[in-house]
């Protein structure tokens, strides 16, 4: 009996999402002919964001449809699908004849077990899955010590991840030149954010521009939160709308200290694959610290109400644009750690609902960077004083009062909830008994 089902091979859009240099289409495109693109809202994610103005669920949104347009003007469209990936691809085996399907690897530990439960279904019904690396140079195991045990500090593993880059061929993948290898399709229906249940989000994404002359004076400027002096690719690199292998092109170039940046997001990265449990501290021990249990300090703190002029900037910062910069995250994560000796945990979840860029692999490894329990933390005892970081990174309080008008007028200004001194010392009597 034959079949009336349209025959194609699947592009499933996840963390890349790009048309150019994307590995996982580009073999799918150069391999299959009626190679239909694909986005899933996966509702498993979408239900646990209680903020339905969720800033990245407007840029991803805005992004499908860029994407959706862009493949409309060669004559293919994106297929967009709202559900439980499982039961969207249970679907769309019943809609169609799926010859493969295609994707790039996800290294998260939700990513991991979804992947695996659709390449079982797909292997039930005689279907190939096939995954590859695109959002990393080295991924998983591909940079190890040379007993092949994972680095857990960084310095060694950023110079074995530059020797490994000499092997490396910077090809980039053409997508481009196989585009008459979509499948030929009518625009499918625009979707909208209300058809998954969100509203549009205030807060815009910076345009994915890198400025070759920023990241010439990256050394010297990067430090500075009033100066825009980093890149702000960050969410770009969340979600695949640049390429990894043309920055670090561009890196190898311009800057070595931005390449190292680079290279500190692929150890965070490889330490998640290895050791997959967030939620316990990475140096076992620092579980038995006994953190404090503040709610209200911990409000204050989310607000941006400390009394800690620098902190406080930093977290209106947060709360107003999903972004914060680093130099102050590293202050903030110190402060509400060691002044305030609340878990890192709470803190790590607030920025997850907060960052336009977050990412597990980077908020975790950052988080217990500055609780002092992570893998390459800083030492315990290394406790970040609010003030001397302001004169060294804001003498002249612009990026302060940029966030924090009422600050100029002492009277409007709230004392500071915890006095630097005994925070300090607080801080370095309980992690002492904690360690002991
Ligand atoms: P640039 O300075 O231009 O750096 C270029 C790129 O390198 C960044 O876009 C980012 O992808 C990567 N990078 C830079 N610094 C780091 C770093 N320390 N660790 C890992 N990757 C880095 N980064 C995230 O992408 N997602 C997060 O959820 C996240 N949470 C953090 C939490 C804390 C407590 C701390 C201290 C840092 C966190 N970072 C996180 C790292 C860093 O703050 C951001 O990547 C950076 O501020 C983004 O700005 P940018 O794009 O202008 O970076």
């Amino acid at each position: 009996m034959s079949s009336n089902k349209h025959k194609v091979t699947l592009f499933w859009f996840r963390r890349d999402l790009r048309l150019f240099d994307n590995v996982g289409l580009y073999h799918a495109l150069k391999n299959h002919e009626n190679v239909l693109p694909l986005f899933i809202f996966d509702t498993s994610i979408l239900e646990k964001l209680e903020d339905k103005n969720d800033a990245r669920v407007t840029f991803i949104h805005d992004t499908l449809i860029q994407l959706k347009e862009q493949l409309e003007k060669v004559g293919s469209t994106l297929l967009i699908k709202t559900g439980k990936p499982v039961e969207v691809y249970a679907e769309l085996l019943k809609e169609y004849t799926i010859e493969a399907v295609y994707a790039n690897h996800d290294y998260e530990v939700y990513a991991q077990k979804r992947d695996k439960e659709i390449q079982e279904l797909l292997a039930h019904e005689g279907v190939h899955f096939h995954t590859f690396k695109d959002q990393v140079i080295f991924e998983t195991n591909e940079v190890v010590k040379a007993d092949g045990l994972p680095y857990t500090i960084f310095t060694p593993f950023s110079k074995k991840w530059k020797e490994r880059l000499k092997d490396v061929d910077y090809q980039s993948y053409e997508t481009v030149k196989y585009f008459s290898r979509l499948k030929k399709q009518l625009p499918a229906k625009e979707i909208t954010l209300g058809d998954i249940g969100f509203k549009r989000s205030p807060i815009t994404v910076p345009l994915p521009e890198v400025n070759e002359q920023l990241i010439k004076e990256y050394t010297s400027k990067r430090d500075i939160p009033s100066y825009p002096g980093t890149s702000r690719l960050s969410v770009h690199l969340r979600f695949g709308t640049v390429s990894i292998r043309a920055l670090v092109k561009m890196a190898l170039q311009t800057s070595e200290t931005w390449l190292n940046e680079l290279i500190w997001r692929e150890f965070y990265q490889m330490i998640l694959w290895h050791f997959p449990e967030t939620d316990k501290a990475f140096k076992a021990k620092y579980d038995r610290i006994e953190w404090r249990i503040d709610e209200e300090q911990f409000q204050a703190w989310c607000d941006g109400r400390t009394g800690y002029p620098i902190v406080d900037a930093g977290m209106r910062e947060l709360n107003e644009t999903g972004f914060m910069h680093n130099r102050v995250r590293m202050i903030v994560a110190s402060f509400l750690t060691k002044h305030l000796l609340i878990d890192w945990r709470w803190g790590e979840a607030y920025f997850a609902e907060k960052l336009l860029d977050f990412d597990v692999a980077s908020n975790n490894g950052g988080w217990q960077w500055a609780a002092g329990t992570g893998c390459d933390a800083a030492p315990y005892f290394r406790i970040f004083n609010p003030y001397t970081q302001t004169k060294k990174f804001d003498p002249e309080l612009k990026y302060i009062k940029k966030w924090v008008p009422e600050y100029s007028d002492p009277f409007k200004y709230p004392e500071p909830i915890v006095d630097h001194a005994f925070a300090r010392e607080r801080c370095l009597r309980v992690y002492k008994e904690g360690l002991n």
